[in-house]
């Protein structure tokens, strides 16, 4: 069976050796040793600064809103349910503009039409989606026009730069996943990178059930703080992260190479690597979507229709300035088997299939 994905698995003698630093410290959680050595050893391998670990990707998009105020959120209707649900959960205003028929991110100019017709969102939200970045120049001119935040999901987007720099470094703020299934991971856990000191503090103290650093409470806060065991992990799990994402970007190459005949392949941003964190194709329709589906069923292959359904359809009570795009990418899109531990020969074999199949 060649499996959609299978979590990286952290080497236990190793991360038993930073366990019984913990126990032997008693400091499980809080701001501890370990969480702060993962802080800048991410902070190095990224080429970032103001990253704060949080306990998951969904509370780094919340932490993210809270931090810089937002109230009311234009976010991509392309994207995992969480990029809209976590804003939802805290009760700001949800709208939805549409996604590039390319790129399938958020696009600015339906963002910037959106506001043109009386948008009125704080904070836009737009996912780097499969590790593609956005078109971060087009939001920056449209932002100040428009007078807006913006929060990037790159929760898909570990070790990806843009023209030398880490996509991370766009906008107030990035936030990103170490859920296990993603490409680095702490079991659960997340980061937010600010692009501000201040908003990192105040995050900081948000995590913290709105403690500061004098003990003083200052505002409504959470508990969302990464702890030591979970730390550990990522310690270990970053030591072998250069050489996986190298392989996941020479299997991506791979597929695309083999399926440029057979599959619209997303646009990938000229100036940005990839990093292999998904390997997305668009079908034509749903009769091609099935065929191949059980194509690569047949022959045990795992896939899976991601992401659909489009965002607009699942909140409709926000509002919807248009994701005519989205829904034709949501209804052919497709994402088959990338991960860690497949084979050059795994991926060629899903190509062999899908090339039968509708080659
Ligand atoms: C995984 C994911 C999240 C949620 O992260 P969790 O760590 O699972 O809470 C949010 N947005 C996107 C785009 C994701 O893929």
């Amino acid at each position: 069976m060649i499996a959609l994905n299978s979590p990286l698995k952290p080497d236990l003698k190793k991360l038993n050796k930073y366990l019984e630093r913990v126990n032997d410290s008693g400091w499980f959680t809080n701001f501890g040793p370990l969480q702060n050595e993962l802080t800048g050893r991410l902070e190095d391998y990224l080429g970032v600064k103001n990253l704060l670990l949080v306990n998951n990707g969904t509370a780094a998009l919340q932490v993210a809103g809270r931090a810089l105020g937002s109230e009311s959120i234009l976010s991509t209707p392309f994207s995992f349910v969480a990029t809209a649900s976590a804003f939802k959960w805290q009760k700001d205003e949800l709208a939805f503009a549409d996604i590039d028929r390319s790129s399938y991110n958020l696009c600015p100019k339906t963002v910037a039409k959106a506001y043109q017709e009386g948008c009125r969102a704080d904070t836009v939200v737009a996912t780097h989606v499969y590790g593609n970045p956005c078109n971060v120049s087009a939001f920056d001119t449209i932002k100040k026009e428009n007078n807006f935040r913006i929060i990037y999901d790159a929760a898909h987007a570990f070790g990806v730069k843009l023209a030398g720099k880490s996509v991370l470094s766009h906008g107030d703020a990035s936030t990103l996943s170490f859920h296990a299934t993603k490409i680095f991971h702490t079991i659960e856990g997340g980061a937010i990178v600010f692009k501000n000191n201040a908003d990192f503090d105040k995050a900081r103290e948000l995590i913290n059930f709105g403690i500061n650093s004098g003990s003083e409470i200052t505002d409504v806060g959470i508990n969302a703080k990464l702890n030591e065991y979970q730390a550990a992990v990522g310690l270990v799990n970053l030591e072998q992260i250069g050489s996986v994402l190298e392989h996941r970007a020479e299997l991506f190459h791979l597929y695309r190479e083999g399926l440029k005949d057979v599959a619209e392949l997303q646009q990938w941003h000229p100036e940005a690597n990839a990093n292999g964190a998904y390997m997305p194709i668009k079908l034509e329709n749903a009769q091609q979507m099935a065929k191949v589906v059980q194509a690569l069923d047949n022959n045990d292959i795992q896939s899976r229709h991601y992401f659909s359904p489009s965002l607009d359809r699942v909140f409709e009570d926000g509002f919807n300035y248009g994701a005519r795009n989205c829904h034709e990418v949501s209804e052919g899109i497709l994402c088959l088997p990338l991960h860690a531990g497949m084979s050059q020969k795994d991926v060629n074999l899903v190509i062999a299939c899908l090339l039968a199949s509708i080659g």
